[in-house]
């Protein structure tokens, strides 16, 4: 018989043929009326920079690969997509390059918009949301609005960071490594600047709750050390006409005192300096400034500091310490002041090493004779030096001395954290305008919610001044004033792009509801978000921003529910040589040119298979070839089963063998769909790919040697089509239509195994020494010779047999047994 090969796999024409299919058809797309239980399943949207490269293919395939998984499994799938749109890069460009950043990001849109269309994704895009359109950022500030109310905004000068390259003002979080700008690279001073803030900090506690949300216990560590609770005792000590008080989590060391240290920004500094200390100690001050917080606090640097010449009482031990400032002690965090303790603190005692100071020891170690400390003793042990705490542990010593505090009100038991508050102002133009206005008679008066959106203007002039481009804008700075209607000026700040962020995932249930931020009962529908993926390093911002943002809307009666995100998921990073990818050194792979050459299905699967989804993998174009091969591989494979030769093959199989064929190949189809499916639980999407793979040789081999059952057979392709469906979408589709099945394999249930079939098969292996039969073991059926040999010869009990005789051979029968002769008189 002739063979007739079927046509080759193009994947470039089925991939655009189907997805103009979907979208004409609105397969995607999703609404509120439907029977099936709700899957409300987030990717974190793109920043708007220009083209999406590898990395943003890599949060997005298996993420949606997750979503189609979902909705095979009969939920009613919400997979939605948006822009970030709001931000400093494309400010930067509108002054590099002259485009306007409006211009600039809407291009950026629709290129990125035609790059996620070609991957192929559930993304349903009549809901998608863009954060620098009026339409959405008027409820970005009707949120501020509402915030200001409740008394969750406010404005305060503030020692800021600033970076002088991008002139402009950096939230903490913007400060890595040490303490650089994390757009720029360059170092970060510090300026005093009337700035907004959201109080995150009154919500401190409920954002270390994480027990109802299943996220990442990395993630969640993250969240808890950035809050960094601490508690301890809040202490005054004496000076001459009023006290400065410490913040301590160590109260049973309070006797071991030997100096305090005052941040160099302390209001008292100044006040306490003796006057022959003065030259340097505002030398000092003055270099501090210009120190970023992370250089200030970070343990390997020398610890600096200066003397003010004046001296603190210790009201606890009566004691006379010196007051220094140092720059390690900073004044946003707990009193802005510490109390020294050298024996039992680290950096105390660097601190009082390199300064000369005493070293009071109050808490002894087992066994410690007096001697000299080496380094600082840290652990728990006995108070000594320490008046009428003596002998106590200093566990017990920690409560009694707190106690004695709070009774002769010298002060009391406090709880600090580290987090504060969320510096929300920019002084930027490419970002929601706060909707303040500044009055002469009426002062600070909020705009009425009915003039919303306060609009950014058109006519802003871009130039690196370094102040927002907003304040030499007339037609925009001047107005009336909302309450007295005489001149007033607009606020020129813009707001942090975080916040557009904190709630766009509300917006996208009803994206184009103008009545108030969301309709309602489409957000109740939704949320909270079932399954939230992205990476890992937005664990101490986004991540904890949208949670603060959702309980203020609860406290606020606009939302019912206490947490954003049910469950987490966070992505690693694709390498390339090992290095990640970077535009700068030309380092950036493009999805584009593969999806042109072997089409989107084989890059989606690719990203599957480059390595467990959490740790990320390496690029390697030698690796996506052998995926591509794969779905070619698949392709004929199926294909050929639907031809003539196919059925001729079957109608002359003997019975015995279309019995043995059926129940193979239903066993492998099977525990095939029961790997996919517990895989894909798990967003273990290598391991998902490795399972079809072997599918794939499997049935490839099956057919090689003529074991097909009909009805088996079929149920062997057609699973294997619906499990390779999230992955290959466009591939399963046409092969779906091709093997005769009604479009669409979208809308097909996921299959389900029967456990009897899935499991292994096992039968006794008899294990025989020169013919005797010596022991039994339970054995799967796809045991190997080898394997068996291997276990045989393995056993403790055959081992006795074989002591000190020689094998002459082994004989294996399949299924049944292992013989180890041993050469005759050994
Ligand atoms: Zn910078
Ligand atoms: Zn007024």
């Amino acid at each position: 018989m002739v063979e007739k090969k079927a046509e080759k796999y193009n994947p470039q024409q089925i991939e655009r043929k189907w997805r103009a299919r979907w979208a004409a058809d609105h397969l995607y797309q999703v609404s509120e009326d439907d029977a099936r239980p709700k899957w409300y399943h987030l990717t974190m949207f793109p920043y708007t920079s220009g083209d999406l490269h590898i990395g943003h293919w890599y949060a997005m395939a298996p993420s949606d690969v997750h979503a189609r998984f979902k909705r095979m499994q009969g939920y009613n799938v919400l997979h939605p997509m948006g822009f970030d749109a709001f931000g400093l890069p494309a400010e930067n460009a509108a002054i590099s390059r002259g485009i306007h950043p409006f211009t600039w990001t809407m291009e950026n849109i629709e290129r990125m918009r035609e790059q996620l269309r070609s991957l192929g994704a559930i993304y349903d895009w009549s809901r998608e949301v863009v954060t620098c359109l009026p339409d959405y950022y008027k409820w970005t500030q009707w949120f501020f609005l509402k915030l200001y109310k409740a008394g969750l905004a406010y404005r305060a000068k503030a020692p800021v960071n600033w970076c002088p390259q991008c002139q402009t003002v950096l939230a903490n979080e913007q400060v890595v490594g040490e303490g650089v700008c994390e757009r720029c690279g360059t170092a970060v001073t510090k300026r005093d600047l009337e700035q907004w803030f959201f109080k995150i900090t009154n919500y401190a506690e409920e954002l270390l709750d994480h027990s109802h949300i299943e996220w990442p216990e990395r993630i969640k560590a993250m969240q808890r050390n950035w809050i960094g609770k601490s508690e301890g005792v809040e202490v005054a000590f004496g000076i001459e006409g009023g006290e400065i008080r410490v913040f301590t989590t160590r109260a049973d060391t309070i006797f071991g005192v030997t100096f305090v240290v005052l941040a160099p920004e302390h209001p008292l500094a100044d006040k306490l300096t003796a006057p022959e200390r003065r030259g340097e100690v505002e030398r000092y001050v003055e270099w501090a400034r210009r120190q970023s917080e992370m250089e200030r606090v970070s343990t390997g640097r020398e610890k600096g500091g200066v003397f003010i010449g004046s001296y603190a009482i210790n009201k606890l031990s009566g004691e006379r310490v010196p007051i220094w400032i140092a720059d390690y002690v900073l004044m946003t965090y707990g009193t802005g002041a510490v109390m020294a303790v050298p024996a039992h603190d680290t950096r105390d005692f660097e601190f009082a090493k390199i300064f000369g100071l005493p070293i009071k020891v109050v808490i002894a170690p087992q066994g410690w004779s007096g001697e000299d400390l080496e380094e600082a003793y840290v652990e728990p042990g006995t108070m000594v030096n320490s008046a009428q705490f003596d002998g106590l542990p200093s566990e017990q010593g920690m409560e009694a001395i707190a106690d004695f505090i709070e009774a002769r009100g010298y002060g009391e038991r406090k709880t600090t954290y580290r987090l504060r508050d969320w510096l929300i102002s920019r002084q930027r133009y490419w970002g929601a305008p706060i909707p303040i206005v500044y009055c002469d008679k009426c002062g600070l008066v909020p705009v009425p919610e009915e003039d919303l959106p306060v609009l950014l203007p058109e006519d802003a002039e871009f130039r690196p001044t370094g102040e927002s481009p907003l304040k030499y804008c007339e037609s925009f700075v001047k107005t009336s004033c909302p309450k007295c209607g005489a001149p007033a000026q607009r606020e020129t700040d813009t707001m942090d792009t975080f916040i557009c962020s904190s709630w766009y995932f509300l917006r996208y249930t009803s994206p184009d509801h103008d009545g108030a931020p969301f309709d309602v009962g489409r957000m109740r529908y939704w949320l909270p978000v079932d399954q939230y993926t992205g990476g890992a390093e937005h664990a101490t911002m986004h991540l904890l921003y949208a949670r603060f943002f959702v309980k203020a809307l609860r406290d606020l009666g606009l939302v019912d529910f206490d947490e954003p995100f049910a469950r987490l998921f966070n992505q690693g990073v694709i390498v390339i040589e090992r290095q990640k990818m970077s535009k700068s050194r030309g380092r950036v792979i493009t999805p584009d040119e593969y999806v042109a050459d072997l089409g989107a299905d084989a890059v989606r699967a690719y990203l599957m298979f480059i390595g467990p989804w959490d740790q990320g993998g390496e690029w390697d174009d030698r690796g996506i070839k052998g995926i591509a091969r794969w779905l070619h591989r698949v392709w004929h494979l199926v294909l050929d089963s639907y031809n003539a030769e196919f059925s001729e093959a079957i109608a002359e199989l003997a019975e015995g063998d279309a019995n043995r064929a059926k129940k193979e190949l239903r066993h492998f189809t099977h525990k095939t769909i029961k790997r996919v499916t517990e895989d894909l639980e798990r967003f273990r999407f290598n391991t998902m790919i490795a399972a079809l793979m072997e599918f794939t040789n499997y049935l490839s081999k099956m057919r090689e040697e003529n074991l097909m059952e009909r009805a088996a057979w079929q149920e062997a392709i057609d699973s294997l089509l619906l499990l390779l469906a999230p992955t290959a979408p466009h591939l399963a589709e046409e092969l779906w239509t091709r093997t005769g099945h009604p479009y669409s394999i979208h809308n097909q249930l996921f299959p389900t195994w029967d456990e009897e079939l899935a499991a292994e098969e096992e039968f006794t292996l008899v294990i025989q020494v020169n013919g005797r039969l010596r022991d039994r073991v339970r054995v799967p059926v796809s045991i190997t010779e080898e394997e068996a040999r291997e276990l045989a010869l393995g056993r403790e009990r055959i081992k006795r047999y074989l002591e000190g005789g020689e094998i002459a051979g082994i004989i294996y029968v399949p299924r049944r047994l292992v013989n180890i002769v041993l050469k005759p008189g050994s």
